[in-house]
């Protein structure tokens, strides 16, 4: 992949596998079968399969609790898990920790930061599979950073420290670590929360554009149902630890789905790009209470 700074093109750039990892000849880019997370004695997946094709985008929804980020962090070989995840082809658990890192790359709902870091150490972070044991950073390195903080518009942060920034400064710092990385496969949880609507619709696009020009698989969760039906070739609902639905958004985002899973109550209407969920309130609207006034 060529540092996030370059303009998309229509030609995909031939596919680059990590040294010691797998070759990317596979069409599937994720393949998860009989998932089961166990943390602390409770079920938390309850064998969850999904597949996800190269340069697709999935989106994984589903309430609070519903088990989004304990599936992304076991795709990603972040926690223990049983059943089978296979990268390209590859199962999760035969590569080396540096040839999964060069694969895949997450930004997690609540990335830890080492304190006191530096906005561009923090970037550089993302460079590590890259940089042997023992060694330094390259220029080549650098040169990614500078350009993914460009990139994402963060080039005037480079020395603040991490910490300093707002919390949507701060969100694009992660997509940056995770860019910076060059991965194959995005795992990205809840990636706007902290965003305002313009800065969710730029970092959207950035990912958008990233797949169309790489062949970039992008595995997502998010809360914003009509971003997610407007972004994803394919939804993904989760509830209590399983997928209770999965298919093109307009199958998913349903009214009734909603309410099902979620307690909402939501009218789903027809946008340009897909269905818009919106919320509805209980009660009738009532006016403001009487001053006794005349
Ligand atoms: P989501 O991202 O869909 O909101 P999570 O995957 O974070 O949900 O969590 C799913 C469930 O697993 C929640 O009920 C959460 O409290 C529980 N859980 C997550 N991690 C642990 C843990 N280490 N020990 C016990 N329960 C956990
Ligand atoms: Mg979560």
């Amino acid at each position: 992949m060529t540092p996030p700074s370059s303009a998309p093109s229509s030609a995909p750039s031939p596919a680059r596998g990590p040294a010691t990892g797998p070759a990317l000849g596979s069409t599937l880019a994720i393949e998860v079968s009989g998932l089961v997370v166990d943390c602390g004695g409770t079920r938390i997946l309850r064998g969850v399969d999904l597949d996800v094709t190269r340069g697709e985008w999935v989106t994984v929804i589903g309430p609070n609790g519903a088990g989004k980020s304990t599936m992304l962090r076991a795709i990603g070989g972040a926690l223990p898990s049983s059943g089978a995840i296979t990268l390209f082809g590859t199962p999760l658990g035969s590569l080396s920790r540096t040839a999964r890192a060069r694969l895949v790359a997450t930004v997690a709902q609540h990335p830890i930061v080492p304190p006191g870091i530096g906005v561009l150490d923090y970037v550089l972070l993302g460079r590590t599979p890259y940089i042997p044991p023992l060694g330094r950073e390259s220029r080549q390195d650098l040169e990614v950073v500078s350009a993914t903080l460009r990139r994402l518009d963060l080039a005037r942060f480079a020395s603040r420290a991490l910490e300093t920034l707002s919390g949507g400064e701060r969100q694009r710092v992660f997509l940056a670590r995770a860019l910076a990385q060059e991965p194959q496969v995005l795992l990205l949880d809840e990636p706007t929360t902290a965003l305002d609507i313009g800065h969710q619709q730029d970092m959207l696009e950035l990912v958008d554009e990233l797949r169309a020009a790489e062949q970039i698989t992008v595995l997502a969760t998010t809360h914003e149902l009509s971003i997610a039906g407007e972004y994803a070739d394919r939804l993904v609902l989760v509830a209590a630890g399983q997928i209770v639905a999965a298919g093109p958004p307009e199958q998913v985002l349903t009214a009734d789905l909603l309410a099902k899973h979620y307690g909402a109550r939501v009218r789903v209407i027809d946008g340009e790009n897909g269905p818009l969920v919106v919320p509805v309130r209980a009660t009738t609207r009532r006016g403001p209470p009487a001053t006794g006034q005349p």
